[in-house]
């Protein structure tokens, strides 16, 4: 027999761990640390999700769904997304509930990716999309933004790596690693190029609900988008549902369709009791509001606090992340989590893990406890002092 090895995909032997479980698995073997390093609420999710849950299995509600989701939760979905940001999607023909925002981007990209197609990844990002784009056969082309620009999408670079194989443009508002979000001007902006040059665009907004200044708006809103968007978003981030693995997909009827082939083949459907959860989550949402000013005053907190410690950070407009530059240090994102972590036992994520933009900056998750975030920040000055 040869070698296992060889038995193995190259795109697959060619992909890279991600970067943020190293740091994860260093501190799962070290006593007494402090975890900034997750992207998930400290929230266990409401009970009355908890409970329409029981309930749906108290009644024997076990079977498949429709491969699309629950057609009652699909139009929930168009609903709230009517409401909430002035969207329409019609229930039963545009709307997918898939697991995760994870699933949801797969089946975009597997869905519209020829060969070789290129697709603009904003940086610094969530470290899932290009691999799924390499994974879709497509090629992921980084577009950096900066930190002096609050990482926010510069049109006159972005307009620069265009090609005739450019396909599509992933954008994600609020950002994880950055947390800054795109207002309206700056929507329109990437929604011209993607006209101008008739590209698509895959807009992952999970982090909708955890916008804390100006009233949030979608990318499919903007005029003539709708069309051209394939809208991610799911009940992970917002509604404190990590462990339910829901999310979905909102888009025209044409990639829907398409998008559906590939979810009924390699997924049947969402986990059904999952689906009964996030219905009550739609339908009783009171905690979303209680959950979002919550982590407003953590993040006022961490964000001042930084700057008092030396680490220059911008206020995040959204997500539960800031992003301090490291750069007065002198030492590399990677040196500084490492050493953070093993000299006063903070994790955090170092921003080149999200890409080359990053490296300068960490990634700290303030969706821990206030105590957790003051002692978190005590040990960040002494460690910063100590340099
Ligand atoms: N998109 C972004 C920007 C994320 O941060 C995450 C989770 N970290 C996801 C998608 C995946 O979310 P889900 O749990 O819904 O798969």
């Amino acid at each position: 027999m040869k070698t296992l090895n060889s038995y193995l995909s190259e795109t697959v032997i060619n992909m890279k761990p991600s970067g943020i479980r190293k740091f994860f698995d260093l501190a799962a073997n070290m006593e007494g640390v402090i975890s900034l390093g997750v992207g998930e609420p400290d929230f266990v999710t409401p009970w009355n999700v908890r409970e329409a849950c029981i309930l749906s299995l108290e009644q024997g509600f076990t079977s498949y769904t429709a491969n699309a989701g629950l057609y009652e939760l699909r139009e929930k979905i168009s609903e709230y997304l009517f409401k909430r940001f002035d969207l329409q999607y019609d229930p039963a023909e545009e709307i997918i509930v898939t697991v995760g925002a994870s699933q949801a981007i797969d089946i975009a990209f597997r869905s519209i990716i020829n060969s070789g197609d290129e697709v603009l990844i904003i940086e610094p990002c969530f470290v899932s999309y290009a691999p799924l784009v390499t994974l879709a056969g497509g090629k992921p082309v980084s577009v950096s933004t900066f930190g002096e620009e609050e990482f926010k999408v510069n049109p006159e670079i972005l307009e620069k790596y265009i090609t005739s194989k450019t396909k599509a443009i992933m954008i994600c508002t609020p950002n994880n690693p950055t947390g800054t979000v795109l207002s309206k001007k700056e929507l329109e902006a990437v929604a011209q190029i993607a006209k101008r040059y008739d590209l698509l665009v895959v807009a992952d907004e999970i982090y909708a609900e955890l916008c804390y200044e100006d009233e949030y708006v979608s990318m499919p809103s903007i005029e003539g988008m709708k069309e051209r968007t394939i809208l991610i978003s799911g009940f992970s981030k917002g509604f404190a549902m990590t462990g339910w693995r829901l999310g979905y997909i909102a888009a025209d009827r044409v990639f829907a369709r398409a998008m559906l082939k590939v979810h009924q083949y390699s997924i049947m459907c969402a986990p059904t009791m999952a689906q009964y959860a996030a219905l009550e989550a739609l339908e009783n949402d009171e905690d979303v509001l209680y959950m979002r000013k919550s982590y407003q005053r953590r993040r006022n907190y961490i964000v001042q606090s930084l700057n008092e410690a030396g680490l220059f950070c911008h206020m995040p407009g959204g997500a539960f992340y800031a992003f301090p530059s490291i750069k007065s240090t002198g030492l590399s994102s990677e040196e500084f989590a490492e050493r953070l972590l093993l000299e006063e036992k903070v994790a955090v994520v170092p921003g080149n893990v999200f890409g080359q933009s990053g490296e300068g900056y960490i990634r700290c998750s303030y969706a821990s406890s206030m105590e957790q975030l003051q002692e978190a920040m005590k040990r960040i000055k002494r460690f910063v002092q100590s340099l």
